[in-house]
């Protein structure tokens, strides 16, 4: 079922059934009010009749009883045993089918006839000529009452009907109202997904309410994937580009291999470095490559000490370059919860780049916060200009494209640093003086207090 079909049916229903509620309610208070008049109207007409009974013993009753007989109705006064005194009062023969009951108390009721017509009756305790207690029952058919009723419940029926127009008017109108955004966002996704553009949705003076917020939610999302996939074609086409160059060096080498190789044994030995470190640069990249992509998923973390972490890998440096690194640490231990590939990895491209960008000492230092700890790479080397600095985390940004380029450099490291430091709940930043040096710092949630 169409949500338009929807809306318009429970709006009607639901409207339907308030209205029958009303209505129902009107006509059964009417009816009870109506019947509860009767009833008092005849009631005093009993206690008259009885009244003057009292006062003029000396008219027939007979007589008298005919003067007090209700338009469509009857009076009878019957014995303990059900006999009638006096030959029943009535204008119409039906009537006197209309049962008898004895009665020492006061009785107000309405009785229905087989056809289902309304009959008020009253019965009434009075003393007779010879001392007995006998029943006085006046009894009223409420014709004109079946028919005030009978009128009333068509004019209830037809107000029903005609309340129910502008329900439905409005339940379309609704639906429309609803319906349009709606519309428009499907329309512009299919559109979306069959030319593969980036459409968004007209928002601007549109009054803001949910349906405005839900296309407004749609138009973020538009721009966030475009800006994604804008990214990622970057990505691909800056990747590719940083392979070409050391396939092609390794191409030409090649090519120059086959024409003199045999011939020039120092052209032999040339070529091979060259396809040799061409190949070493292929390799570094597919690795970082496929770092960065892991890096974007959930690694294993286990709890470990960060002071032990960067000991080691300092170590590691010092046997591999000779440079003055040294390290700094307020206390022994500093536990996190982390990957330890991971962010070992962290500390590796931050002190390889401070290794390869500066030519003095390097301080590693770790700070302990209330809930964080700081690690700093702090270098006294080139230094990164302001407007670099925002972009060195980008992929592939290199801010000296010849000089990393002999100090083989690729421009992934930070974003590998970065992306892990995120993935960890931390944050990677930088602070640097062109000419000066650089600092890195790593910030990473403390696990326990050491
Ligand atoms: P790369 O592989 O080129 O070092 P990174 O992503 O690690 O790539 O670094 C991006 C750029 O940031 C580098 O090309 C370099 O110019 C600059 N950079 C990184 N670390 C330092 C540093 N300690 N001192 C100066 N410049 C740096």
């Amino acid at each position: 079922m169409k949500l338009k079909t929807k809306i318009q049916l429970f709006s009607s229903l639901f409207m339907l059934l308030f209205i029958m509620l009303v209505n129902t309610s009107i006509y059964f208070l009417f009816y009870k009010i109506s019947v509860d008049n009767e009833l008092e109207l005849l009631s005093d007409q009993t206690r008259t009749i009885m009244e003057t009974m009292k006062e003029n013993p000396d008219i027939p009753k007979t007589e008298l009883l005919r003067a007090y007989l209700p338009n469509n109705g009857l009076i009878r006064i019957i014995d303990e045993k059900d006999r009638e005194l006096i030959p029943i009062i009535t204008k119409q023969k039906e009537f006197r089918e209309l049962p008898s009951a004895y009665s020492t108390r006061e009785v107000k009721e309405i009785v229905r006839d087989e056809t289902g017509s309304p009959i008020a009756v009253i019965r009434k305790p009075i003393i007779w000529e010879n001392g007995e207690i006998v029943t006085l029952q006046v009894a009223n058919y409420l014709f004109p009452l079946e028919e005030t009723m009978r009128t009333l419940l068509y004019v209830l029926v037809a107000a029903s009907i005609i309340m129910l127009i502008p329900t439905i008017i409005a339940g379309n109108f609704l639906s429309k109202f609803i319906l349009r955004p709606i519309k428009e966002l499907i329309s512009t996704m299919k559109d979306n997904t069959k030319s593969e553009n980036w459409k968004t949705i007209e928002i601007e003076n549109k009054s803001k309410d949910e349906l405005y917020e839900m296309e407004k939610t749609f138009n973020e999302m538009i721009a966030h994937l475009k800006e994604n996939f804008e990214r990622q074609e970057v990505f691909v086409s800056d990747a590719s580009h940083e392979l070409k160059t050391p396939i092609s060096i390794i191409k030409s080498y090649a090519e120059l291999l086959k024409r003199r190789g045999k011939s020039h044994p120092e052209v032999f030995e040339e070529s091979i470095d060259a396809i040799d470190t061409e190949a070493d640069r292929m390799q570094q990249l597919v690795n970082q490559l496929l770092d960065l992509a892991k890096n974007k998923q959930s690694a294993p973390s286990t709890e470990l000490d960060l002071v032990k972490l960067t000991k080691n890998v300092i170590h590691t440096f010092q046997a591999a370059y000779e440079r003055d690194i040294y390290f700094k640490s307020e206390v022994d231990t500093i536990l996190i919860k982390g990957n330890e590939d991971q962010l070992e990895q962290i500390i590796y491209i931050l002190l390889s780049n401070a290794i390869k960008y500066s030519e003095k000492e390097i301080n590693i230092v770790l700070t302990e916060q209330k809930d964080t700890v700081k690690l700093r790479v702090v270098d006294k080397g080139l230094g990164i200009r302001t407007n670099d600095q925002k972009r060195i985390f980008d992929r592939f940004y290199r801010v000296d494209q010849a000089r990393t380029r002999t100090s083989g450099g690729i421009g992934l490291g930070l974003a590998i640093a970065k992306a892990i430091s995120e993935a960890h709940n931390g944050s990677l930043t930088v602070n640097s003086e062109e000419g000066k040096g650089t600092t890195f710092t790593l910030e990473l949630p403390i696990m326990k207090k050491s």
